[in-house]
């Protein structure tokens, strides 16, 4: 896969191989990370709702949708050259993998998110 070539340049070239960002942003781009939404599928989790927004508390919502992270977004889109604001998921990853500094970009970012 694609992104799996960003990921080894990308942890290469970066001292803290094993920190939590690294982790968490290759769960988002292998879409294996774990969310309330995601939680409440298998009954792990007894809120699947956004408490903000009442819509369902998956990745897409968080990085796409949510109206607490509004400002972060803005700030990320424009960083990452991303005109629209009404994107999916896929076309954000595309952004984001462009190349490594979008990437790292990207990563920097995420701890503005409340993912976990
Ligand atoms: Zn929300």
């Amino acid at each position: 896969m694609r992104w799996q070539l960003f990921w080894v340049a990308f942890c290469n070239s970066h001292q803290h191989v094993a920190c939590k960002c690294h982790s968490m942003a290759s769960q988002i781009i292998s879409k294996t990370i774990t969310t309330p939404g995601l939680l409440s599928r298998f009954n792990l989790h007894p809120d699947p709702l956004c408490r903000v927004c009442n819509e369902i508390n998956d990745i897409s919502h968080i990085l796409l949708r949510c109206q607490k992270y509004a400002s972060v977004r803005v700030t990320l889109w424009r960083k990452l050259n991303i005109a629209s604001t009404n994107i999916t998921y896929d076309v954000l990853l595309s952004h984001v993998l462009v190349n490594k500094n979008q990437l790292l970009i990207f990563v920097q970012t995420l701890k503005y998110f409340d993912i976990d």
